[in-house]
């Protein structure tokens, strides 16, 4: 059977109208006349959707920016306060964040709840009682709401099947409670993929063509963005960098596998090493001691070591993909960047291309905030890309 999905001329409004909002909800200033030159639609079509935009109450119009030449300066649009707003949500093991966002990604209200000894029930309470909360707080219409969380998961019916660690529970539906509550459709991808797509549609990926996404918490997981567009093929199995083999005679990990990333570098594992060589008490160690910590020798060893063993996993990202920049995001943009640079440095020595590419490493714009911005993002994409009916 052909693959292959036309397109009415409706289904073609819906994805101009995504364009345009796009542009405005992602760049400083946007005015009929930069929209017109950045898609190529003609000027009435601009105009036509602009002034819809505006009556709807997705867009205002806004003050002129001084250009300071001659002539007319140009109207700059602006996502109205009045647009609806998004809800987003991200799940790990440790914790459940909710936050209310604008069109812009700028978050209006966030908060979150601790997760321990939970069961199903206990977790579905948690997640109802914060939905309720952020639409209490959602002062506009709920557009859509994202959720961003740990795998695996059944993304289209927004179930999470079996992850690793997570209090023995298995199968629960996000998707279907958050829908009762909120009242609103839900979107649920990975929390790698969603951070990826935050970075790529509000952070540091925003110039970039390709880019891979690292979020390193309890586990490691990669976004991989090839070409703009984040690489899914509907499995929700790709990118598990973390079960990438550096040590073929090493532990055993999980996945019945010996010697993968995510057992020598995951920020648990590396916590207890620190507090260990640091003196400190077991447990008391979090990514936000990380850079004081790093002073001390023998914990300046043990980050050194932790390097060298990321540096192996991303040599082998980058043979694959070639992409422009690694951002290091989920805890892991909390690691120092001494640590950083050591990477981009070993790795960039090692790799099959090294004579001729080099690849940025840094810290993901969101940081450790990356996957909550990335919920966020699940629905700004769709809407972006013409995909929710507004
Ligand atoms: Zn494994």
């Amino acid at each position: 059977m052909l693959n292959a999905k036309g397109m009415n001329s409706s289904d073609l409004r819906q994805k101009n109208r995504g364009l345009v909002l796009k542009l405005v909800a992602t760049q400083e200033y946007a005015s009929r006349i930069s929209i017109t030159r950045e898609t190529g639609l003609s000027k009435m079509t601009v105009t036509n959707i602009v002034s819809e935009l505006i009556n709807e109450n997705f867009l205002i119009q806004a003050s002129s920016k001084k250009s300071g030449g001659a002539g007319r300066n140009p109207v700059l649009l602006d996502i109205s306060p009045q647009a609806p707003v998004i809800l987003g949500f991200y799940i790990s093991r440790l914790h459940i964040e909710a936050a209310i966002s604008n069109l812009k990604g700028k978050l209006l209200w966030r908060e979150s709840v601790p997760l321990k000894d939970e069961n199903a029930l206990s977790l579905e309470e948690k997640l109802i009682n914060l939905a309720k909360a952020a639409v209490r707080r959602a002062e506009n219409r709920i557009l859509g709401v994202g959720v961003s969380a740990i795998g695996p998961l059944e993304q289209n019916d927004g179930v999470l099947i079996n992850p690793t660690n997570f209090y023995g529970i298995e199968d629960f539906p996000v998707r279907a409670l958050l829908e009762r509550v909120c009242k609103a459709k839900v979107y649920v991808s990975n929390d790698t993929n969603a951070a990826a797509l935050a970075e790529l549609l509000l952070g540091a990926g925003k110039e970039l063509d390709n880019f891979i996404y690292i979020g390193i918490s309890s586990g490691i997981g990669a976004g991989i963005v090839s070409q703009k567009e984040l690489y899914q093929n509907g499995s929700d199995y790709a990118g598990e960098l973390g079960h990438t083999i550096i040590k073929y005679d090493g532990e055993l990990c999980a996945c019945g596998n010996r010697g993968c990333l995510e057992l020598y570098a995951n920020i648990q594992t590396l916590s207890q090493k620190l507090a260990l060589a640091g003196g400190l008490a077991a447990g008391t160690v979090s990514p936000q001691n990380f850079e004081e910590l790093s002073l001390n020798k023998k914990c300046d060893e043990i980050f050194s070591d932790m390097a060298v063993k990321l540096s192996y996993a991303l040599i082998n990202a980058v043979n694959l993909f070639n992409p422009q920049k690694i951002l290091l995001g989920h805890e892991g943009g909390m690691l120092p960047q001494k640590y950083i640079s050591q990477m981009e440095e070993y790795v960039n020595k090692h790799i099959f291309a090294a004579k001729v590419n080099k690849v940025k490493i840094e810290r993901a714009y969101f940081g450790e905030d990356s996957p909550l911005y990335g919920g966020v993002c699940c629905v700004l994409n769709q809407l972006f890309n013409g995909d929710i009916f507004l």
